[in-house]
């Protein structure tokens, strides 16, 4: 017994002098020495992959207030709890209504039977069952024309828009790359276009009792992309986006005087009984009583829309957030503030789930005092390069420090330009500093983003690796650093 509490008392004694010995270290020593071991985590134990897949494969599409954007959500608090990270739960914010897609074809039947690449609008209603005829060409007719034409429009399918002459051709400059100033942000896209306004044509047609709407995508070679409106009317004329090319040829048969015979099915469900939608949210408390209170928050937007996998916007990010959440927790030393990770939902519609934080989290001035940092990982895939710093002079200095040590994971630079249009920006629109990372864009803005072509495979298990060693390494430097990130520009 004796001998047992003397083994105990050396073994105590030894810890107390490793502590102070970890303790007395610089603390950029002792950062260096975590900045190692996040790597080591990351790169040789990495959940990344196996993570990404669940869930672009097996969950797909998570578009707000859809049953498979809440089944993302419990499995991402299911990760976090598995992880071991302290009080995982989902916050709700209202949302409205949902909506998920059940069953839908769009085919060319005369001249020839050809299968259409075609998508809903999310929150667009069903068909009333399955629609065929000859279609109605109104792309190129004023309002009065379309007005005119009501007799023929009545259970119509109508090709409400022009041809697509002028397609999305080229991807965003990289600003990661060239060390001079860059524009930065989403690009202005062409799109479908009418003579009649969308806005004025869509009553016009809703009058007339149309069956269905059809228009084009202008992204080439069949990539479709689809967005929606969750305040769609649910009397509204069903609305489905076709490939540009496909609609093309419709338009075409249609101006040779023989319209093209179509079928055309779209079943979606409305959801009704949970008009909430849900963040994921979860802690790595801080160890440092003078600090703890403080957050360094890390996020990124778990919801995607609905017509592929969700997989480059955003998937990616997410996976970033939860596998540096899993790396955190696996080195199993408290940071000195306390690490918050954040899942949003709503961003596709507006930043919702980032916006409904601030309002529940950060709505007085001593709440946001205590929020040291937001950083965010969302547009473009592959590796992440650096941050977008948002004017911020003085956060760009040690935002550069803190990017050095990842430079031969290919880390390129910050740039001191902003990125608006995701979740950083409501908490910049608070004077609170939000950060997002910069990815490179291959193929983001052609191919992927908002598309039928948001799959894993623009991914690679070496990105993800590295996108979440970035996101855990900057989350334990702003967690460990003495002083809060500067605010302002
Ligand atoms: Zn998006």
């Amino acid at each position: 017994m004796r001998r047992h509490l003397f083994s105990v008392t050396v073994v105590l004694l030894l810890v107390g002098v490793g502590l102070a010995f970890t303790q007395q270290r610089l603390p950029a020593e002792a950062a260096d020495d975590m900045v190692a071991r996040i790597r080591a985590e990351g790169l040789q134990r990495s959940r990344a992959m196996a993570m990404y897949r669940t869930l672009t494969d097996e969950i797909g599409a998570r578009l707000t207030g859809s049953p498979a954007h809440k089944r993302a959500a419990n499995w991402a608090r299911d990760r976090f709890a598995e992880f071991g990270l302290a009080n995982p739960h989902l916050e709700p914010y209202e949302f409205g209504r949902g909506w998920e897609l059940e069953q839908m074809s769009v085919a060319m039947t005369e001249p020839r039977y050809f299968p259409l690449i075609a998508y809903a609008e999310a929150w667009t209603p069903s068909t009333k069952g399955v629609i065929t005829g000859r279609a109605v060409y109104v792309g190129d007719k004023s309002a009065a024309q379309i007005q005119a034409m009501a007799g023929q429009l009545r259970g119509a399918i109508v090709l409400t828009s022009l041809p697509i002459a002028e397609w999305i051709e080229r991807d965003r400059p990289q600003p990661g790359l060239d060390d001079k100033p860059v524009a930065t942000g989403n690009p202005a896209l062409p799109g479908a276009r009418s003579t009649t306004p969308a806005n004025d044509l869509m009553p016009i047609l809703q009058r007339a009792g149309a069956a269905v709407a059809l228009r084009p995508s202008a992204y080439r070679d069949g990539t479709v992309g689809v967005l929606g409106n969750r305040n769609t009317a649910t009397d509204s004329v069903p609305s489905i986006i076709v490939a540009g090319e496909q609609y093309n040829i419709l338009t075409r048969l249609a101006a040779s005087g023989h319209p093209p015979a179509l079928r055309v099915e779209l079943r979606a469900r409305s959801i009704e009984d949970d008009r909430n939608s849900y963040n994921v949210i979860a802690d790595i408390p801080g160890g440092d009583p003078a600090l703890r209170d403080q957050i360094v928050l890390v996020g990124a937007h778990l919801d995607s829309w609905h017509t592929a996998s969700g997989a480059t916007d955003n998937a990616d990010g997410a996976v970033a957030v939860l596998e540096a959440a899993r790396i955190l927790e696996a080195l199993g030393t408290a940071p000195r503030r306390t690490i918050r990770v954040a899942l949003w939902s709503g961003e596709e519609q507006g930043l919702l789930g980032a916006r409904a934080y601030l309002m529940q989290h950060l709505n007085t001035p001593a709440a946001r005092d205590q929020l040291d940092v937001y950083i965010n990982d969302d547009p473009g895939s592959g590796k992440t390069l650096g941050f977008y710093m948002e004017g911020n002079q003085a956060a760009k200095a040690i935002f550069d420090r803190w990017l050095t040590p990842l430079k031969d994971l290919g880390a390129t630079r910050n740039v001191i330009e902003g990125i608006g249009a995701t979740d950083h920006v409501p908490f910049n629109e608070m004077g609170l500093p939000g950060f997002n990372v910069i990815k490179d864009f291959d193929a983001y803005d052609v191919r992927t983003r908002h598309t039928n072509a948001d799959f894993p495979e623009r991914m690679s298990d070496d990105e993800l690796r590295q996108s979440a060693i970035f996101m855990a390494t900057f989350a334990w430097q702003a967690a460990t650093a003495n002083e809060k990130i500067p605010r302002g520009k």
